[in-house]
């Protein structure tokens, strides 16, 4: 390894919400031998690279910003994009974290350095080694890898053709022919702000989902001066949209039956926003709500119902150069599932100047790319073959001194993901602080606590409306399982990334290789997920 590779005890990649939160915390640790790698020229994750029209979270931003760093000054209840965006870059400064972001590193691989005790991390195309570190934490994020919908002709669309999550400012959407594929929480976002100037809008919607009136409003300036002055007035606020957050998601972890209530809630949306019978039926979901994720808006219902607006239901056949075109549904499982109709192909054509695909992300697939090598040159992907999986969501078995934020089942179908994030990042700093307390150079954890963790798991996803409520989502592998949320409250989750329980990882001096060792008990106290 060249002398000229830069050195570092912590190496951070990305720098959305995960990453900056943990630059954060090594800095506030009183840690400073760090490096975040970017792979853009500019900070803020998921909320710079998304900029499509109506881009907002879907999430109270009281709740969705850091606990350490709450803004009294948000807009609105639900922050659009550009704000997150700004808040992360004031954060940044605001934290003296900036001088530690190397922008313009695309990290492509890593591999553990067994004789070194270090992880060389590579970047760009042709994998070159540019840093190296004793302790890797990645916030990638797992919807950082656009997906593309596979079907025949697309690429052959003459037209714009580009996804939500890198939208094309550059192409004049006024007065023109849209064709948006894709109905998630995304599309619900951006159709309705097409629909304003578009001549025409056609929604190519595969399945109906859940739409939920969202409880958005602005905040007076008089609102956010008293969040100034008496901060404790915003965590009051906070608490209170966290427990609700945290009731919806006990919901459809434990009781997805009585998610019902909420289905008529959803109803009654539909009926207040869409006049036509028919219109009403052709967004009515078939599945439980919350089995996809639940959307959140006030003008997408009622944006189909406009006249420049077409819901297409039948399947998308093929794209042809100037537009695309459906078959009609002669038959439909009618559950939402993948693939459960036929059609004939008697289709119809749909003529368009501009295609948009808000076709979503891949969460496994932000790791397939990546060349990441542990002990003896075992890859990520085959040490995942079968699956992605983590130790409370942040340690892989055969991967010493590498965290995962925003890992496998770290997600959340209620509350924020951000919340989620600050819980890892504790644990990190508490692996950091074990490293340094005990003298040991590697922290690894135990393949049997891994599985056993798992196990557990799965055993308790069983019941949540991910799985029992009767439909193809996103959070499911391809296998069928839930490889992407947690199945639990996110409190126990935080409670079981408080402390490393020693038991469960394997501590090494050196550069030495861990020996093997009994099976360990879950310690008595520890959260058992
Ligand atoms: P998504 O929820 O995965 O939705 C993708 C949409 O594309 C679905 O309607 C899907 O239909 C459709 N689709 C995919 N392939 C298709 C094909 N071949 N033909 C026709 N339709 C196809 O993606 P997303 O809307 O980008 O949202 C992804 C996640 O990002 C969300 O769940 C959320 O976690 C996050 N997000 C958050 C916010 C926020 O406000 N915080 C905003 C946007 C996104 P099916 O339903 O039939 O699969």
């Amino acid at each position: 390894m060249s002398d000229s590779v830069p050195h570092h005890r912590v190496a951070i990649i990305g720098t959305g919400f995960a990453g900056l939160g943990m630059a954060v915390a090594l800095t506030q640790a009183g840690r400073d031998d760090f490096v975040v790698l970017e792979r853009s020229g500019a900070v803020g994750g998921t909320w710079r690279d998304n900029h499509y029209p109506g881009c907002a979270c879907d999430v109270p931003t009281p709740l969705y910003s850091f606990s350490f760093a709450p803004n009294p000054y948000w807009k609105r209840m639900y922050a659009e994009a550009e704000e997150i965006r700004a808040y992360l870059e004031e954060i940044t400064d605001r934290y003296d974290v900036r001088r530690h972001v190397a922008f313009h590193q695309d990290l492509t691989g890593g591999s553990w350095d067994e004789e070194a005790g270090r992880w060389t991390l590579l970047t760009g195309p042709e994998r070159v080694p540019a840093y190296t570190a004793d302790f890797v934490v990645a916030g990638f994020g797992g919807l950082s890898t656009a997906v593309f919908p596979d079907i025949d002709g697309l690429t052959d669309f003459a037209g714009s053709l580009f996804h939500s999550a890198d939208w094309n400012h550059q192409v004049p959407l006024e007065h023109r022919r849209v064709g948006v594929i894709g109905t998630g929480a995304s599309g619900i976002q951006l159709i309705p702000k097409l629909a304003e100037t578009a001549a025409e809008v056609v929604v190519f919607q595969r399945t109906a989902t859940w739409v939920l009136p969202k409880a958005d409003r602005p905040i007076p300036s008089i609102e956010q001066r008293l969040y100034a002055a008496l901060p404790i007035t915003q965590l009051a606020m906070r608490g209170v949209i966290y427990g609700i957050t945290e009731a919806l998601g006990h919901t459809l972890t434990r009781r997805p039956d009585r998610v019902r209530y909420l289905e008529a809630l959803g109803r009654f949306h539909i009926r207040r926003s869409i006049r036509d019978p028919e219109l009403r039926a052709k967004v009515t979901p078939k599945f439980r709500l919350g089995c996809k994720r639940i959307l959140f808006s006030n003008d997408y219902l009622s944006a189909l119902d406009r006249p420049n607006v077409t819901l297409v239901t039948d399947r998308i056949d093929r794209v042809a150069p100037t537009g695309v075109v459906t078959r009609r549904r002669t038959g439909s499982r009618g559950d939402g599932a993948r693939g459960g109709d036929r059609g004939d192909r008697d289709g119809q054509f749909h003529e368009l100047d501009a295609l948009v695909c808000s076709t979503g992300f891949g969460p496994e697939e932000v790791f397939a790319g990546l060349d990441i090598r542990g002990r003896d040159g075992l890859r990520l992907t085959e040490a995942w073959a079968d699956g992605m999986q983590a130790h409370r969501g942040t340690t892989v078995a055969g991967f010493p001194n590498l965290a995962l934020l925003s890992g496998p089942n770290t997600g959340t179908g209620s509350t924020s993901q951000v919340f989620m994030i600050e819980a890892q990042i504790r644990y990190v700093i508490d692996m950091l602080d074990t490293l340094e307390r005990t003298g040991a150079s590697t922290i690894e954890v135990r393949p049997e606590a891994e599985r056993a963790y798992n196990e557990r798991l799965q055993d308790r996803m069983a019941n949540t409306v991910w799985l029992t409520g009767g439909c193809a989502s996103w959070y499911l592998s391809a296998d069928g399982v839930n490889r992407t949320l947690y199945p639990g409250p996110s409190i126990e989750f935080a409670r079981g990334t408080r402390h490393v329980v020693q038991g469960e990882y394997t501590l090494t001096e050196g550069a030495a290789r861990p020996q093997s060792q009994p099976t360990p008990a879950i310690p008595a106290g520890a959260s058992p997920l």
